[in-house]
C-alpha cells in the first residue's frame, strides 16, 4: 500500500509497527486492542479471534481482529506463551481533548518472562527469564524474575551451564542478535522455550557494567562477587537491560545480584527432575508429585522456595544441617511452629507487592500488604527470641522492622483502600489537612449550606432566604420580590424570576466550586499521596526484600517441619562418607497413593561403605523395582533439600550428583528414538558419575535385542564398577536374571530381589526386598493378572516350559532364513523367529564360569606333573 492511500490513523500504526517488525502489535483503539494487517491473521489463528476487514483510506481491504481492552491480560498470557512479543501501544491522551488523531505509545513490551501475569498472578513456581553469552566455550549466564525480584549472574563450561539451565528452567532465554546457533547446543526442550534476541553492543562488557552499577548505585560489582567474571557481568547487564526497555521502568525490586553457582549442590540433570516426578508427573495426575506432596508451605513465596530448593538440593553437609536443625527444632517446638504458620497465614506476600509497585502496576492494597506485614514482624521476632539453632536465630536478628516506613503507612493509609489509585479512598482521615478539608466540604456539604443560609438570612433579616442549586449557575441565593430592599450590596444578581430574584456572592461561589470540584481534587491529592508512599516504599525495598526473604525460609522450614510431624519422616544423620543406610525407607508419594486398607511396604538399604556399592535388583514386573529405587532417589533429594525423610532412621554419606535412568522417554519429536536416549542417558551417567554419586538404572537394553540389551548392562554394571575406581553407589533394576551372576565376578556388587510367593501358579508380591537374586521373570503371571485370555496365557507357559527345556530345533530349515525355537505339540504349528533374533536364555552356563574360575587360577609354571594330573581329574568333576 503507498502511502498516500494510508488513513492517518494507519500511518501512525506504520510508524510503530516499523519499529517492531517481529512482534504484535495491540494497538488500542477506544475500548478495544486491534490488530492489523499479518497482525490479525497471527491473532485470528493464536487467540482464535475473528478476522474481519475494514477499508481505509483508498486502499485495499485491511485484515483486522481484536478484543475489547478490559481482556488484555487473557489475550497477551495466550500470545506470549506461544513464545510471541507484544507491543502494546495505547493512547496516551484524552481522546475527548484530542485535537484530531489521538496520541498514541508503546507503553510495554511484552514476552514470556516479562509477561504481566508472572507479577500478578500467585504463582508458586518460579517464571524466570535468562540471557547467556558464549566466548570460547565459556558461558555467562543471568536469569532473573520479575515476580519476586530474584536476580543471579554466574560463568560456566558448558556441561555446568546445561545443568544451571535445567535447574533454573527459563521460559525465556535472551541472546545476542548474532548468535542464533547458541541455543540448539544448550538447549534440551526448545520448543518450550521462548528465544529473544538482543542487540550485541548492549553484552559488552563495558556497557554491561555501567548498566549494573546505575541500577545499584554501586561504584563496582565486587559487592556481588562479579568482580572478575566479566561474561556474567555482560549476561547480567544485558538481561537487566532487556528488561528495562520491555517494561519500560526500572525494576527496582531487583535489588541485589548474587552468584549463580553450581558448587555446593546436588546436582541433577533435567531428565532426572522429570524422571523421580519431582514437580510434574509423568501420567499428569497433579498429586503424584514429591512437590504436591512435601508442601505443607501456607505462603506464596514459601511454596516458590520449596519449587526451588527442590529444583537444587545441597551438597554441602553444613548448610543442609543448618536447615534440619532448624526442622528438627520445629519438630520439636510445636506450638512455635503454630505461632509462626498462624503469622504467616496473616502476612502478606512482599516480594510481589514490591514488583507491582516497581513496575508500576501497583496500588493501595499493595502498600497495605507491606504495612500489615511489617506490623507482624515484631510478633515474628519475639516468637524467634529463644530458639537454639543457629539459622532460626540469624533470621531473626536480620528482621528489618522498618519502624519509619511503618509508620509511615499507618499514618497514612485506609484501612481497606481501593484498588483504582485514582478514584481517592486511599488515604486515611487526618493525615492530610487539605484531604481532611475536602472531604469535610464534600461529606457536609449539605450542613454548610444550611448554616450559610441561616447565617444570610440573619446578617439580612430576609426570614425567606433560601440557597438553591441548578445546573446553569450552581448554587445560588433566591429572595423573594417583597424582600428586595433588604439584598445586601455583595449580592450579585443572575437571574430575575415572576416573584422572586435569584443571586451569588463570592463565598458561595467559591464553596460551590470547593464542594462539586472536592471529588476530583481528592483524587487527585490521593494519587499524589499514594505516589509518594510507593516511593517510600521502593526507598525500602532493598530491606523489605530482606524480609520477604526470611518470611518465605520461615515458612519452608516450617512446612518441612509440618511435613515430618504429620508424615512421620525422620531426620537423616548426615556423613561425609560413601555410605547410605536407611532402614524402613517408604516412598513418599506413592505411600500416600495406596488404596485405603493397603499398606506401604517399607524397606531397607545399606549401599557403599564397606557394603556393597552396586545392587543388581530384580524381581517379577509389577513387583516393586522401580518403586524402591525411586524411594531412595527421592529420600535422598528430601534430605539434601534439608527435609526429614520417610525412614525409619536414615544416615546418607552426602551425594554429590544423582543420575537416573528411569523407564522409556521417547523424545521423538526430537527426533531421537527411545532406544538411542536410553544410551544418551547412560553415556551421560559413565561420563559424569563420581564415587559420591548415585546412579540408579531402572531397566538398561530394553529396547534393542535381548542379547545386546543384556550384553550392554552387563558391561555398564562392570565399567561403573572398575574404571577408575568410581564405583558409584548404583542400583541397577533389571529384568536380565542373567545379571545376578555378577555377584560372583564383582567384588562390589550384590544381588537383591522383590520377594514374591507363588500359589497354584499365582504370584503374590511381598514388596520386601531381600537379598540373593530372582531367577525367573513371572512374566506370563502378571499378563494373566492382566487379563490376557486363557488360550495365550496356555501357549505361553507351553512356548516356555520348551525354551527352558533348551528345546530349539535348530535344524538348518531349507531356505536357511529362520530357526524354529518350539513345536506346538497339541496344534501342529511351527512358531518361528527370523534368523539371528535369539531366544531369553542363560548364556553364562554357571559350569562354563567354575571352569574359567578354575582354569584362571591356575599357574602352570608351578605345576607339578602329579597336581597337574589331579588337576585334570578336579576339572572334569566339574562337569557333573
Ligand atoms: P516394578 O518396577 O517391579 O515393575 P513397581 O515399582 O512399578 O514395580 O511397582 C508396582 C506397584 O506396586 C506400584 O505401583 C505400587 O502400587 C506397588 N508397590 C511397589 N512397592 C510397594 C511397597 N513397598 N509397598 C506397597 N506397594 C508397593
Amino acid at each position: 500500500m503507498r502511502k498516500g492511500e494510508r488513513t492517518p490513523m494507519l500511518e501512525q500504526f506504520m510508524f510503530f509497527k516499523k519499529q517492531y517488525e517481529d512482534a504484535i502489535l495491540f494497538y488500542r483503539m477506544g475500548d478495544f486492542y486491534e490488530m492489523f494487517f499479518d497482525d490479525a491473521k497471527i491473532a485470528s489463528e493464536i487467540l482464535g479471534l475473528r478476522l474481519t476487514q475494514r477499508a481505509h483510506g483508498k486502499s485495499a481491504n485491511v485484515p483486522l481482529a481484536g478484543f475489547p481492552y478490559h481482556q488484555l491480560d487473557n489475550y497477551l498470557t495466550r500470545m506470549v506463551n506461544a513464545g510471541r512479543r507484544v507491543v502494546i501501544v495505547e493512547q496516551v491522551e484524552d481522546p475527548k481533548k484530542a485535537k484530531g488523531l489521538v496520541k498514541r505509545d508503546v507503553v510495554q513490551i511484552v514476552t514470556a518472562g516479562t509477561n504481566p501475569e508472572i507479577i500478578d498472578g500467585d504463582r508458586p513456581t518460579a517464571s524466570r527469564i535468562a540471557a547467556v553469552i558464549e566466548q570460547s566455550d565459556m558461558y555467562g549466564y543471568a536469569w532473573a524474575d520479575v515476580g519476586s525480584g530474584e536476580f543471579q549472574a554466574g560463568q560456566f563450561d558448558q556441561s555446568d551451564l546445561k545443568l544451571i539451565l535445567s535447574q533454573t528452567e527459563p521460559i525465556e532465554l535472551v541472546i545476542p542478535e548474532n548468535r542464533r546457533d547458541l541455543t540448539s547446543d544448550l538447549m534440551e526442550n526448545e520448543q518450550k522455550l521462548t528465544i529473544s534476541k538482543l542487540e550485541s553492543w548492549v553484552w559488552e562488557e563495558s556497557f554491561a557494567h555501567q548498566t549494573l552499577t546505575d541500577h545499584f548505585e554501586t561504584v563496582g560489582l565486587k559487592g556481588f562477587g562479579l568482580e572478575s567474571l566479566d561474561l556474567a557481568v555482560s549476561a547480567a547487564g544485558a538481561l537487566l537491560h532487556y528488561l528495562k526497555g520491555n517494561l519500560r521502568t526500572d525494576p527496582n525490586h531487583l535489588t541485589s545480584l548474587s552468584k549463580a553457582d553450581v558448587s555446593g549442590k546436588m546436582l541433577m540433570e533435567a531428565t532426572t527432575r522429570r524422571n523421580l516426578e519431582l514437580v510434574e508427573s509423568l501420567s499428569g495426575n497433579s498429586r503424584a508429585t514429591l512437590l504436591a506432596v512435601i508442601d505443607k508451605s501456607v505462603t506464596v513465596p514459601g511454596k516458590r522456595l520449596l519449587y526451588m530448593r527442590l529444583m537444587e538440593p545441597l551438597s554441602d553437609r553444613s548448610q543442609i544441617e543448618a536447615r534440619l536443625d532448624v526442622v528438627e527444632e520445629l519438630v520439636d517446638k510445636q506450638s512455635l511452629r503454630f505461632d509462626l504458620r498462624d503469622l504467616l497465614k496473616q502476612s502478606g506476600d512482599i516480594q510481589k507487592a514490591l514488583a507491582r509497585l516497581a513496575t508500576g502496576r501497583g496500588s493501595a492494597r499493595d502498600l497495605t500488604a507491606i504495612r500489615d506485614t511489617l506490623e507482624l514482624l515484631p510478633e515474628y521476632a519475639s516468637l524467634l527470641n529463644s530458639v537454639y539453632s543457629d539459622k532460626l536465630e540469624q533470621l531473626q536478628k536480620q528482621i528489618d522492622l522498618l519502624p519509619d516506613l511503618l509508620k509511615r503507612l499507618e499514618d497514612a493509609l485506609a484501612e481497606s483502600p481501593p484498588l483504582l489509585t485514582t478514584t481517592g479512598g486511599m488515604i486515611k482521615d487526618g493525615y492530610d489537612p487539605k484531604i481532611d478539608e475536602l472531604r469535610e466540604i464534600r461529606y457536609n456539604g449539605k450542613s454548610w449550606l444550611k448554616n450559610f443560609q441561616t447565617s444570610e438570612r440573619e446578617r439580612t433579616g430576609i426570614t425567606n432566604l433560601k440557597i438553591s442549586f441548578n445546573k446553569v449557575f450552581g448554587y445560588y441565593i433566591e429572595v423573594t420580590k417583597s424582600h428586595m430592599d433588604r439584598v445586601p450590596d455583595d449580592y450579585i444578581r443572575r437571574q430575575t424570576l415572576v416573584n422572586a430574584e435569584r443571586y451569588v456572592i463570592p463565598a458561595l461561589s467559591e464553596y460551590a466550586e470547593k464542594l462539586l470540584s472536592a471529588e476530583e481534587v481528592i483524587a487527585q491529592r490521593e494519587h499524589k499521596l499514594y505516589l509518594e508512599l510507593e516511593a517510600d516504599a521502593l526507598k525500602c525495598s532493598h530491606q523489605l526484600q530482606q524480609n520477604a526473604k526470611i518470611l518465605a525460609e520461615i515458612d519452608f522450614l516450617a512446612g518441612l517441619a509440618e511435613l515430618a510431624q504429620s508424615e512421620n519422616y525422620c531426620r537423616p544423620l548426615l556423613k561425609d562418607d560413601d555410605r547410605i543406610d536407611l532402614k524402613e525407607s517408604r516412598h513418599p508419594v506413592v505411600e500416600k497413593l495406596m488404596p485405603p486398607g493397603q499398606p506401604f511396604v517399607p524397606n531397607d538399604l545399606t549401599i557403599g561403605g564397606d557394603e556393597p556399592h552396586i545392587f543388581i535388583v530384580t524381581g517379577p514386573n509389577m513387583a516393586g523395582k522401580s518403586t524402591y529405587l525411586r524411594q531412595i532417589g527421592l529420600s535422598i533429594i528430601l534430605a539434601q533439600m534439608g527435609s526429614f525423610v520417610p525412614a525409619k532412621e536414615a544416615t546418607i554419606g552426602v551425594v554429590d550428583r544423582l543420575f537416573t535412568r528411569i523407564g522409556a522417554l521417547d523424545n521423538l519429536a526430537g527426533g531421537e528414538s527411545t532406544f538411542l536416549v536410553e544410551m544418551m542417558e547412560t553415556a551421560s551417567i559413565l561420563h559424569n558419575a563420581t564415587s559420591k554419586s548415585l546412579v540408579l538404572f531402572d531397566e538398561v537394553g530394553r529396547g534393542t535385542s535381548t542379547f545386546d540389551g543384556l550384553s550392554l548392562a552387563w558391561a555398564i554394571v562392570e565399567y561403573l564398577h572398575e574404571i577408575d575406581n568410581l564405583c558409584p553407589r548404583t542400583l541397577f533394576a533389571t529384568h536380565f536374571h542373567e545379571m545376578v551372576e555378577l555377584e560372583n565376578h564383582l567384588e562390589k556388587v550384590a544381588n537383591r530381589n522383590v520377594a514374591v510367593q507363588e500359589f497354584d501358579e499365582k504370584v503374590v508380591f511381598m514388596r520386601k526386598i531381600i537379598p540373593g537374586g530372582c531367577d525367573r521373570s513371572f512374566g506370563i503371571h502378571v499378563a494373566q493378572m492382566a487379563g490376557l485370555p486363557p488360550e495365550v496365557i496356555e501357549r505361553a507357559r507351553e512356548v516356555l516350559k520348551n525354551l527352558e527345556a533348551n528345546n530349539l530345533n535348530p535344524t538348518e530349515p531349507e531356505n536357511g532364513s529362520e530357526v524354529r525355537i518350539s513345536t506346538d505339540s497339541k496344534r501342529e504349528r511351527n512358531v518361528a523367529l527370523p534368523r539371528g533374533h535369539t531366544a531369553q536364555l542363560s548364556f553364562f552356563d554357571p559350569i562354563d564360569t567354575k571352569l574359567r574360575h578354575k582354569l584362571e587360577s591356575i599357574d602352570p609354571n608351578h605345576l607339578t606333573p602329579l597336581d597337574a594330573l589331579n588337576l585334570i581329574h578336579e576339572l572334569k568333576n566339574l562337569l557333573h
